[in-house]
């Protein structure tokens, strides 16, 4: 935090008051699945998002990112969308949504550094939203309950305030989610703002985004978690994740359930005709990947790395095939490692067109794999594609 506390001195001339971290996240399996109410396994990442912040007296709220040029400053009380400084819609979207859940605040800075790569499928977007309401929290203490404000938590004489419970997580995660679809405008699930609040170190975080259930299970010992950036940007926001989204919604309808967690292999095919040919594509993909979630819990609590690289595989084939969410330098960046000792699995992560594959290395081999997938890439395609090392961390604080 260092480098965060001095670029806020910087920035504003007096050091901050508070500061949070929030992880990036990789989805490890369970592709698009969140938002049909069905199971995925994620891990939350040490390429994290970091917020310095200090109250201010003239009820102005001033961010700043090390990732952009321009500021943005605005009242408390008048929380508008700016075009020109578009970054900070995520934290303006929170702070409308705690707003509506009559939480209390006024005017303060805050500083952004990040590690986390933008749009590369790591989620820097909900760490952003994350670490705004944790912020918040941190400046001007609250408890969210399911009704409404509870009363606020105390310090302790260090001035810490108590670990959220889970049942705070969840809200606060609904609450950044609801501040992306609502005010950013990508209708997306609730993995990313789940993943960054539930991290636990060297753990992979299952989440049953049907009954909102979030358990924890080891990740195997010897395995290294690599992720490569294709360099290909997605814009979610252009309207590509919503149409897929629509895609499984209607599909759901005409399978007469309220989503597709509700459907079966057997079931879909026996129901196919209700389909037209590209509703059964994404439902094939959404309800392949909940059953290949359900597998992958098995192997990772039988040690079976074989099945779960297996399963990684499959994941991406369908993405590549059914879903079509991937793109030609993700294919590529999957094939070179299928093609590497030591790869056990590998697919490409988060909503796909572009960003980032993840891939699971036995340790031993780890070096030789990120030397070799970036030099062969950069022989294909004549681009680099940053190789990044991951270690599994906990969660925002
Ligand atoms: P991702 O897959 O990384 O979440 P998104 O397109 O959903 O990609 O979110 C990226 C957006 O989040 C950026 O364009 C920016 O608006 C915001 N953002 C992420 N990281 C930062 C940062 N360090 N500083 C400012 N804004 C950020
Ligand atoms: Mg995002």
């Amino acid at each position: 935090m260092t480098d965060l506390k001095s670029f806020y001195r910087q920035q504003f001339g007096s050091p901050p008051a508070r500061w949070v971290r929030a992880p990036g996240r990789l989805e490890l399996l369970g592709n698009h699945t969140d938002y049909n109410q069905g199971l995925v396994m994620s891990v939350a990442v040490d390429k994290c998002l970091e917020m310095a912040a200090a109250p201010r007296l003239d009820g102005k709220i001033e961010l700043v990112s090390s990732a952009f040029a321009q500021r943005e400053k605005f009242s408390f009380d008048r929380i508008e969308k700016n075009p020109a400084n578009s970054w900070a819609d995520y934290a303006k979207g929170v702070l409308l949504q705690l707003r509506r859940s009559r939480v209390n605040f006024t005017g303060f800075n805050a500083a952004i550094r990040s590690a986390i790569p933008l749009g590369a499928g790591l989620s820097s977007s909900a760490a952003l939203e994350v670490a705004t309401v944790l912020t918040v929290r941190h400046l001007f203490p609250f408890t969210l309950s399911k009704t409404g404000p509870a009363s606020p938590p105390r310090r302790s004489s260090s001035g810490a305030l108590p670990e959220l419970s889970k049942t705070e997580k969840l809200l606060l995660a609904q609450l950044c989610l609801k501040a992306e679809s609502e005010f950013v405008g990508v209708n997306c699930g609730l993995l990313d703002q789940i993943s960054c609040l539930f991290g636990k170190a060297g753990h992979v975080i299952e989440i049953d985004c049907q009954d909102l259930t979030v358990d924890h299970c080891p990740m195997p010992s010897g395995i290294g978690v690599i992720v490569c950036d294709s360099g290909v940007r997605h814009d979610l926001a252009d309207g590509t994740y919503n149409a897929l989204r629509k895609l499984c919604e209607s599909a759901a309808r005409r399978l007469g359930v309220s989503a597709l967690r509700a459907i079966d292999p057997r079931r879909l095919e026996a129901e196919r005709s209700k389909l037209s040919e590209r509703e059964y594509q994404c439902a094939f993909h959404v309800v392949g990947e909940n059953h290949r979630v359900v597998c992958a819990e098995r192997a990772l609590r039988e040690g079976d790395l074989e099945q779960l690289g297996r399963l990684l595989f499959e994941s991406h084939a369908s993405s590549r095939d059914c879903f079509k969410n991937s793109c030609p330098e993700l294919d590529l960046l999957v094939e070179l490692a299928a093609a590497q000792p030591g790869c056990i699995g590998a697919r490409l992560t988060g909503g796909g067109f572009g960003g980032a594959t993840i891939n699971l290395v036995e340790l031993s081999q780890v070096e030789r794999f990120c030397h070799e997938i970036a030099a062969q890439f950069e022989a294909r395609t004549g681009r680099k594609a940053p190789v990044l090392r991951c270690q599994i961390v906990d969660g925002a604080g």
